[in-house]
């Protein structure tokens, strides 16, 4: 790859959005093996919710009565939920990479 080739990949890279990147993103589900699971006591339990706010790819919810919802096959695996659950929130997320094959895999860089 010349270097115009690496400066072109990088400037259409920075003009995706983070929409767009996750449209491109391709995620091999563990059909009945969720590497992260949430315990609802606890999430039930936590006031300020921070993983409703950090996730990009916007994997947690809540739903009409207000209990969390959390969709792990979408999961880049950046870890910022399961950060912010054990610094900020009330720990009620497990959190593990997926078995080997399984998870995101990240096409375009
Ligand atoms: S931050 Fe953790 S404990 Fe709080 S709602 Fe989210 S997953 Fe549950």
């Amino acid at each position: 790859m010349s270097p115009t080739d690496i400066k072109g990949h990088l400037e259409e890279h920075r003009r995706q959005s983070v929409e767009d990147k996750l449209g491109i993103t391709e995620f091999r589900v563990d059909a009945g093996n969720p590497h992260m699971k949430v315990n609802p006591d606890l999430c039930a339990a936590c006031a300020t919710k921070p993983c409703l706010y950090v996730c990009p790819a916007n994997n947690f919810t809540l739903d009409a009565e207000g209990r969390l919802v959390m969709s792990w096959e979408g999961c880049i695996e950046c870890g910022a939920a399961v950060t912010v659950c054990h610094t900020l929130g009330n720990k009620g997320l497990t959190w593990t990479y997926p078995r080997g094959g399984y998870g995101v895999r990240h096409t375009q860089g």
